[in-house]
Order: structure tokens, then sequence, then C-alpha cells
């Protein structure tokens, strides 16, 4: 049986390297991106280079963005006092879908998570808590409807009350052990209308 040549085998390694990406599917990428022409390559090359390093954190939120602070946080029209509190900058694409929402944002990085051993310190809330300049009113915990979406806003509650700020829980809706991602804009729409304080 004949192998690829170096470069091709080392093409299909980095494919692999891609969440969801199977060894055969690595190979399909490998040979497509073979038939491409050479200036599509390289625009796709200079794409994935330029997005690497443009791309940042937002210094306040925590999102992604090509500047800082992001388009969100430095839009003088959204109401600050409310921050909307998502695990994913992917969940803040969803929640801005349903065009309802006029607070700011804040993108954890990830959950509270005692069974995988992921802690407090793991994800970004302290960076949260020093948000809370008096001016915020309501902490929206739009984390995911799962044990770990739940512990997380639990702690949220826990930590920002004393400082006098509202936690609110989006409604469930939302399928339970489900994801933002899967929810469409109508169900998404009303668990924030429906959301309780916590
Ligand atoms: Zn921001």
């Amino acid at each position: 049986m004949d192998f690829y040549p170096v470069l091709i085998e080392k093409l299909i390694e980095e494919f692999a390297k891609l969440p969801g990406i199977g060894h055969k599917t690595a190979q399909r990428l490998a040979l497509h991106t073979l038939n491409r022409t050479k200036e599509e390559v390289r625009e796709f090359a200079e794409v994935l280079v330029q997005a690497r390093e443009t791309i940042k954190y937002c210094s306040i939120c925590g999102n992604y963005t090509d500047k800082d602070p992001c388009a969100i946080c430095s839009n003088p029209n959204r109401d600050k006092s409310i921050i909307c509190v998502v695990e994913q900058p992917k969940d803040v694409i969803y929640m801005e879908r349903i065009r309802e929402y006029n607070g700011v944002y804040h993108v954890l990085h990830g959950n509270i998570s005692p069974m995988a051993g992921r802690g407090p310190g793991d994800i970004k809330l302290r960076e949260l808590i020093t948000r809370m300049n008096g001016e915020v009113k309501e902490v929206i915990a739009a984390t995911n409807p799962n044990i770990e979406g739940e512990a997380t806003a639990m702690y949220m509650s826990k930590i920002l009350k004393p400082l006098g700020v509202k936690v609110t829980r989006i409604a469930h809706g939302i399928p339970v052990g489900g994801d933002l991602e899967y929810a469409d804009e109508v169900t998404l729409s009303k668990a924030m209308e429906g959301r309780k304080e916590i």
C-alpha cells in the first residue's frame, strides 16, 4: 500500500487536530485543499493566521473582538446596568440573535464543574466581580441548563447578592441538559422574558 507524500500526511494530521474531525474527514479535507487553486489556499492560510493574531478577548466582557473594548461594550446605547453572563463567546451570538436584549455581556469561558475538578478560579468569575461598580443592577445567569450551568448560576448568586446586585436565572424552556446553542430564538426570547431572581 502506497503512503502519501510527507507533506500530505502532515496536512492530514493538522486537519485531524481540529475538533470533531476524524482521520477520514481529515484526509478528505487535505485532498480537497490540494484541489483548490493556489490563490484560494493562500487566502485561507492568511485568514487563519490573521484571525489568530488579531482577535483577542475584550478586556471588559471577555468576548472575542478585533478592537478593545468590543463593539457591544463600547456602544453608548447598550444598558451597562444589566450584564448577561454566558459560558462561551458563541452564546453571545445566540443571545444577540433574539434582538431584544440591550444590556451587556460577560463571558465566563467555562463553567463550574466539581465532577471535572473545575472551580470558580478556573473561569472568569473574578473579572465579573470586578465589574460590580455600583452601576450594575442585575446580572442574568444565562449559563447552560445542565448541572454545571446550574452550579455556576448558584455560585454567582451566592457571591453577587451580598454586593447588592440582583441575580436572575433565565427560565427553563430551553431543554434541560441542552445548550443555549440548541434553543431557537423564540425559546430563548421567552427564557429571557421569564427570568426569575435566584
Ligand atoms: Zn466587551
